[in-house]
């Protein structure tokens, strides 16, 4: 859609092939899109949100209508500072939906003007979460096959 803006927001602790591939979907249906990466005080993030952006800016870096920054505070508040109509999230399944549902109506409550839009997961991506990543990291494994780029990491 043209002139429109979206934003795609999440911890991104660490960036994973399941986000790349949704954030790519996200970005075909919109002009520009905005990866927003949130520090969330209330969250224990594993790694900084320097690394976080560092990642996602990689990730993206030939996707020129795609842009990754950091925000703090309401989703909802970066949304409409970035002049965004949209915010996107991906769903893996019914579990996402429910705690996905409760946010997106909430923010709606919010802010009328910005409608959320979901985004099926592809199925060979739906079980790959962060969280299962920094396990493997954890644990010494090969992430090779879950995150987007050469991360390069030494620390869960
Ligand atoms: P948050 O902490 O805000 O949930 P995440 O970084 O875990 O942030 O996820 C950001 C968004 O990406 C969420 O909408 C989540 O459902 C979606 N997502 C996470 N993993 C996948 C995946 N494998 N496929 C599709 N969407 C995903």
């Amino acid at each position: 859609m043209k002139n429109k803006i979206g934003i795609f927001p999440g911890s991104f602790d660490p960036i994973t092939v399941g986000h790349k591939h949704v954030i790519l979907k996200a970005a075909e249906i919109v002009e520009t899109l905005i990866v927003g990466i949130g520090i969330n005080s209330n969250k224990k993030h594993h790694f900084t949100i320097e690394e976080r952006v560092k990642w996602g800016k990689k990730t993206f870096l030939n996707h020129p209508n795609i842009l990754v920054k950091k925000y703090e505070g309401l989703t909802v508040d970066f949304a409409r500072k970035e002049n965004a109509q949209f915010i996107f999230r991906g769903l893996r399944s019914s579990l996402d939906f429910e705690y996905e549902k409760q946010i997106a109506e909430s923010n709606n409550i919010i802010n009328k003007q910005i409608e959320t839009i979901f985004l099926l997961a592809n199925n060979k991506y739906a079980m790959i979460s962060s969280s299962i990543v920094r396990e493997i990291i954890k644990t010494g494994g090969n992430i090779d096959e879950f995150v987007p780029i050469d991360i390069n990491i030494s620390k869960p």
